[in-house]
């Protein structure tokens, strides 16, 4: 567990053209596993269940989901009991499932419309009954207790910025962002998804939740921020060829592997806003790496499929080779 993650400057001609100083704030080395922003949305939801004495926790996430993976790994190591809700019957098993049952959590399979009820009171209300000493967390770890983790993340940071750059799935890590007390500060978000731009009123509910805690310093003043709605590339975990020929260009210019649901579009959309001069020239970007590499080796699968690959699967591998208990 590395805590604080460390902050890699990114050389990439695109920046030095445009006169921009990147520096990237590597969370997806905080742990193999229990990587970037799912580390941070964890460790306040994990304190709270605890402190109401409950065994463990029931959780959602697509068969691919970081926030599974994370939160199944968090749970062995913790000694917590898990319960990982899936999302979709087609998908009988890849890395990721592997994994979480390898920790030891159940995994309850659910169709698509099931999974829509997640988050409707009957729904959860049949899971509390049937899981009683189980905590709820939503899926992606986003509540206030997730938001929470997300404002200790800049103040690892020592070297100065002017604009913070994040990947967007639940705007949880993005509220965090907001929170954390940078208000001279400009704050963008990434949308991975279509139609992204609902997230700023979820951004607003987060923050107007975070006023009620004792956590935010009254002299909160909220920082500018805006959402860059154009690079979710068709929507949620769509990746073209142009996307995936981008983060293996990125790979050979920066050494950096990015992953394709998240960070791969929002640094698409960065060096294209730095292309079209968005950026004042002397700007120092500070960008998150979210994680999500455990991914790489199941998107892989689906990629040779339609003759793609990521290139750099071979070389972050050793990282994932389980078990890490
Ligand atoms: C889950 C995830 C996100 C989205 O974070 P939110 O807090 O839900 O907005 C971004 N990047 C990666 C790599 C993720 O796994």
């Amino acid at each position: 567990m590395q805590i604080p993650s460390p902050v890699d400057r990114v050389n990439h001609p695109v920046f030095e053209e445009a006169g921009i100083t990147c520096f990237m704030k590597r969370e997806d080395q905080i742990h193999p596993i229990i990587s970037g922003n799912k580390w941070r949305k964890l460790k306040y939801n994990v304190a709270h269940l605890k402190r109401v004495k409950k065994r463990g926790f029931i959780t959602f996430g697509g068969a691919f989901s970081n926030h599974l993976a994370a939160s199944a790994f968090a749970a062995k190591k913790e000694g917590l009991q898990m319960v990982a809700v899936v999302r979709g019957d087609e998908q009988r098993a890849n890395a990721t499932l592997n994994f979480v049952q390898s920790c030891g959590a159940e995994v309850k399979r659910v169709s698509r419309q099931e999974y829509a009820k997640k988050e409707d009171d009957d729904f959860l209300a049949m899971l509390r009954r049937q899981y009683p000493n189980l905590e709820i967390i939503p899926e992606g770890g986003a509540n206030v207790y997730g938001v929470r983790g997300c404002t200790e993340i800049l103040h690892e940071v020592t070297q100065p910025f002017d604009v913070v750059a994040c990947p967007m799935g639940s705007a949880t890590t993005f509220a965090g962002l907001v929170l954390s007390g940078k208000h001279d500060v400009e704050f963008m978000g990434f949308p991975a998804i279509k139609g992204g731009n609902y997230l700023s009123g979820v951004v607003d509910n987060f923050v107007a939740q975070a006023r009620t805690k004792p956590w935010l310093p009254a002299s909160f003043i909220a920082p500018q921020w805006q959402l860059q709605t154009d690079y979710h590339f068709g929507g949620f975990g769509k990746i073209s060829p142009q996307l995936v020929a981008f983060m293996n260009t990125f790979w050979a210019e920066t050494n950096i592997p990015l992953d394709p649901i998240y960070t791969a579009k929002m640094m698409y959309g960065l060096i294209d806003l730095a292309k079209r001069r968005k950026f004042k020239s002397g700007t120092r970007l500070l960008v998150l790496h979210t994680g999500g590499l455990q991914g790489i080796k199941g998107m892989n699968v689906r990629l040779r499929k339609k003759n793609l690959e990521l290139v750099y699967e071979e070389a972050i591998s050793a990282a994932f080779t389980y078990p890490h208990f």
